[in-house]
Parts: structure tokens; C-alpha cells; sequence
């Protein structure tokens, strides 16, 4: 599992939680055991099937339309583990106007090729700031807070344990961007 996540900057980039950038393993909540055999599984399924490298089918319009067809009606959330604007945002856009819903974060927002996912991600800041930075450059931000105060403006995520565990992101879905459901940018305090 260790050697698994130590590869993590090829999907997270420069995430300040990822192995990549230093962090340790604990350092990002994705990098869990379940996580790990989860995707472990995923690709003993995908050698059972298709046995050669060569035989594992590119993406294309097919595929494209399957996974649209997967997530129409329903509440998609993404980025489970790794950078959510690796998908190409042709996929994003048929599959934020089919879903029910959406949530997904993202920490390459100061990236200029990574602006137009501000339609469906939030930006991940960690302070003032950097949210002030990211509402400046048109994105709405997830602000994992550690100074523990009240941000007026901001909506504090219902699901935290400051809110009293309210409500969970498939049943709130604020954090989707300047598209989706809210107009806020979110915070939470950081309980790590
Ligand atoms: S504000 Fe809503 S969508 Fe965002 S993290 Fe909290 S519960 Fe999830």
C-alpha cells in the first residue's frame, strides 16, 4: 500500500496531501486500505479480461457515452481518489448534465489549463487567502480551515462535526462548482 500510494503524484499532481509532494500516507483521507484494494481489484478485473496490455480498449466515443449513460439521474462524485480534472471536460460537461447531482474538489485551481473545471469542481484552499485568491480567479472554494473561526459569507459544510454531522455531500451537494447547486464558497474546520 505504501509503494501503491507512493505513486500518487502521477493522479494528485502537486496536492500538498499527496505522498508525491511529501506528505506522508496518512496525510490524504483517500489514501485508506479500502482505497487501496478497491483499485487492486479493479485491475486484476481489467488483466483477467483483457490478459494483454495492447488488448485494454482507449477511450473513446463509446466509452464516452457508457460512462455518461452510467451517471445520468444519478449523484456523481468525483475524484474518489486522484485528480478529478484528469477527465476530459467534454466527459465532465455530458456528465454533470445528466447526473442528479454532483460534488468533486480540486488543487490545481491556480493552473490556467485547469480553469474551465471551475464550472463543476471547487477549488481545495486551506486558508483565507488562498479562497480569497480562488473566488478572484471566478472559482468557488472548499476551505479546509484550520483556524476554527466562523466565515461569514461562507457556508459551513453541514457534514462537519462543528455543523453536527447535518447532512452528507450526496444529499447537500453545495461543493459542485460554479454550475451546480450552490453560490457559496464552503469551509470546514480542520480537525487533523
Ligand atoms: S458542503 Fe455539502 S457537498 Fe460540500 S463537503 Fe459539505 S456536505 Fe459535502
Amino acid at each position: 500500500m505504501q509503494s501503491f500510494f507512493s505513486k500518487d503524484g502521477a493522479v494528485c499532481f502537486d496536492c500538498p496531501y499527496s505522498m508525491g509532494s511529501g506528505a506522508e500516507l496518512k496525510g490524504c483521507y483517500t489514501h485508506k486500505m479500502h482505497q487501496y484494494s478497491g483499485m487492486v481489484s479493479q485491475l486484476r478485473s481489467i488483466a483477467l479480461k483483457h490478459k494483454r496490455w495492447d488488448d485494454i480498449p482507449k477511450f473513446d466515443e463509446g466509452i464516452h457515452a457508457v460512462i455518461v449513460g452510467m451517471c445520468a439521474g444519478k449523484y456523481v462524485r468525483f475524484g474518489t481518489y486522484g485528480e478529478p480534472v484528469l477527465i476530459p471536460i467534454e466527459l465532465m460537461r455530458d456528465i454533470c448534465a445528466v447526473a442528479k447531482s454532483w460534488t468533486g474538489y480540486t488543487h490545481q485551481w491556480r493552473k490556467p489549463w485547469a480553469y474551465d473545471y471551475r464550472q463543476f469542481f471547487m477549488a481545495s484552499t486551506h486558508n483565507l487567502e488562498q479562497t480569497e485568491l480562488a473566488e478572484t480567479m471566478g472559482w468557488q472554494s472548499f476551505m479546509d480551515d484550520s483556524t476554527h473561526t466562523k466565515h461569514t459569507g461562507m457556508v459551513n459544510c453541514p457534514a462537519s462535526k462543528e455543523a453536527g454531522y447535518k447532512s452528507t455531500c450526496s444529499k447537500c451537494t453545495l461543493c459542485s462548482g460554479t454550475t451546480g447547486k450552490g453560490s457559496k464558497s464552503v469551509y470546514i474546520f480542520n480537525h487533523s
